[in-house]
């Protein structure tokens, strides 16, 4: 028997959490031959990521931010560098990623997604980078389909 995720919808072992399944995933990475590549990680981390607003906690503003990242690299906007770099500097920053006890809860899509961890798990190491990417854009076109993208931070004029 098994629970669902109620943020990703996959299946959840029986007295577990889904933590597992991003677990399994990362277990799974350490299996590809030569490792999984850094693109093909990030994809995973942020996907996961972006799958869990509850769980990881994290507030509106760095949703925004992955799911920005996420986007810029998938559509080209972006190198995994520059991504990288961006949020590097966030994290020196003073920016605060997780949310406090009251505040609001997140305004997000949860619970039916196309792609979800398990189904990556699933596929195993033949084709995991292109198994990710897949998971990646599916979560960016639900997002786009369900949650209105805040407006971008305003070019400054000069
Ligand atoms: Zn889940």
């Amino acid at each position: 028997m098994s629970d669902i995720c109620p943020e990703c919808g996959a299946p959840v072992p029986e007295s577990s959490s889904c933590r597992d399944n991003f677990h399994a995933l990362l277990l799974l990475e350490a299996e590809v031959p030569g490792g999984p590549g850094s693109l093909p990680h990030f994809y995973a981390v942020a996907s996961y990521g972006l799958q869990h607003p509850d769980s990881m906690n994290y507030t509106a503003d760095a949703l925004a931010g992955l799911r920005a990242s996420v986007a810029d690299v998938l559509d080209g906007r972006a190198t995994l560098a520059e991504i990288l770099r961006r949020v590097r500097r966030a994290a020196n920053g003073a920016v605060r990623v997780t949310r406090r006890v009251g505040d609001a809860e997140v305004r997000w899509h949860r619970g039916n997604w196309p792609m979800t961890v398990a189904d990556v798990c699933a596929g195993g190491v033949d084709g995991y980078a292109d198994r990710v990417a897949s998971w990646a854009r599916s979560i960016a076109e639900t997002l786009d389909a369900t949650v209105p993208r805040p407006a971008r931070s305003p070019t400054r004029k000069t």
